[in-house]
Order: C-alpha cells, then structure tokens, then sequence
C-alpha cells in the first residue's frame, strides 16, 4: 500500500481567479499548508473536454442537483426547480462557457489528506456561505441566487476534486503518465519523517 503521504487531488484556477491575478495568492495557501505541487499546466479546454470533466462522477449530476435545491431552502427561498437533473443540466451549460472563458490552470498537488485538505482551504462551492477564511470566502462575493438570476455559472474561482475516486480520474483526463513529477521537496522531512534525524549540527 502506498504511503498516505502520496495523495493527490486536482486543482484548476478557474477563468475568474486568473483574471483577477489571484494565481499566486491560490497557490500560495496551498504551499504554505505542506502541500507538494507535482504538476502544473496553462489550458485553453473545449467546451467538450469541460463536459468530460463535471461528468467524470456518473452522480455529480444528482448530487449537485440537489445541494442547489438544498442551498435555495435553507435560505427560505424557492429553488429554480424541484428536479435536481434539470437544475444541473442548465448548470452544466453555463460551465462550459464559464471554463472556456479564458486559459485554466490545471495543478496536481499531494500530501497526507491532500483532496480533504484542498477542499477545507477551497471553501463550499458558494462563496456566499464559504467560510471566511477560505479561498472562495475570502476573495469573491457570488451566489446562487445572482448567478441563477443572470442565467450564469457560479463564479467561485476554483475546483477541487471531491474526492480520492473522483481526484484519480480528473487527473487522468487532464495529465498524462509522465507530466506528473516525483521528487523529494526539503520540507517532506519535516512533515512525514518518524525520527527528524540530521537538523542538530
Ligand atoms: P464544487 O466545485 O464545490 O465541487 P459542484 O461540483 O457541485 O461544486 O459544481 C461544480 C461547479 O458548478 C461549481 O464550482 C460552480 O462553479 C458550478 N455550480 C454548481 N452549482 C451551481 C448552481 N446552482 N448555479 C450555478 N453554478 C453552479
Ligand atoms: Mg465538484
């Protein structure tokens, strides 16, 4: 079995973040918590390979359906439908031109719980109620209920793989075999090593 120390998730900075120069704040939460960057590429996706994506997970459909209907209720508000597959089809369309808006950056990073820790520093998938704190609490102000109401995607400046399942095959469709990098980064000894032998003079 490997070592938990090898977990890997998959990050894009979405069109939004990019724009508004936020690439080097996002990827500095996520070196400054131990997390190892062994990949990392500029992509222009297709509207294709973006639908490819968000329907890796045969129940991200239902799933995100229903946290939508969920959210709307839990404010005392009437959701855009009952029916969450109808929800996430128009959902989905509004993503394609969403991450085909400008270039993307794509990003592999591994460490101990690194798709729960990624995701803690991400935020909820809206910024209204991330938390402060996080990534999409901190830098941008969308909702559902704007967003929805100008027929357009949430604007929450990232995506993070939900989970280990879901991070082996978003990796595989956006990385191949060789653009993933192994190699020993100072800091690994601090973080993972049983003994920290070899710090006194
Ligand atoms: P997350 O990115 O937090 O994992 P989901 O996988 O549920 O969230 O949804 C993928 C992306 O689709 C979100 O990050 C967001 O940009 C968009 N999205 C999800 N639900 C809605 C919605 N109800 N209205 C507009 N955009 C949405
Ligand atoms: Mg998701």
């Amino acid at each position: 079995m490997q070592h938990p120390k090898k977990e890997q998730t998959l990050v894009i900075i979405k069109p939004d973040a990019l724009q508004r120069s936020l690439v080097g704040e996002i990827i500095g939460r996520f070196e400054r918590i131990g997390l190892k960057l062994v990949a990392m590429k500029m992509v222009l996706p297709d509207e294709a390979f973006v639908e490819a994506h968000y329907t890796l997970d045969s129940e991200w459909r239902r799933v995100t359906g229903e946290k939508t209907i969920r959210s709307y209720k839990e404010k005392g508000k009437t959701p855009p439908s009952e029916d969450p597959l109808e929800i996430t089809a128009s959902i989905l369309e509004r993503l394609k031109k969403y991450m085909t808006a400008s270039p993307v950056i794509v990003m592999v990073w591994q460490g101990a719980h690194a798709v729960k820790i990624v995701r803690k520093l991400v935020g909820g998938t809206e910024p209204l109620t991330s938390d402060v704190g996080t990534i999409r609490g901190d830098f941008v102000l969308d909702s559902y209920e704007v967003s929805d109401g100008d027929t357009r995607s949430i604007r929450n400046l990232i995506h993070a793989s939900g989970s280990v399942g879901e991070a082996e095959k978003e990796i595989e469709h956006w990385f191949k075999k060789g653009e993933l990098v192994n190699y020993h980064l100072v800091q690994d000894h601090i973080l993972y090593d049983v003994n920290l032998d070899g710090l006194l003079e």
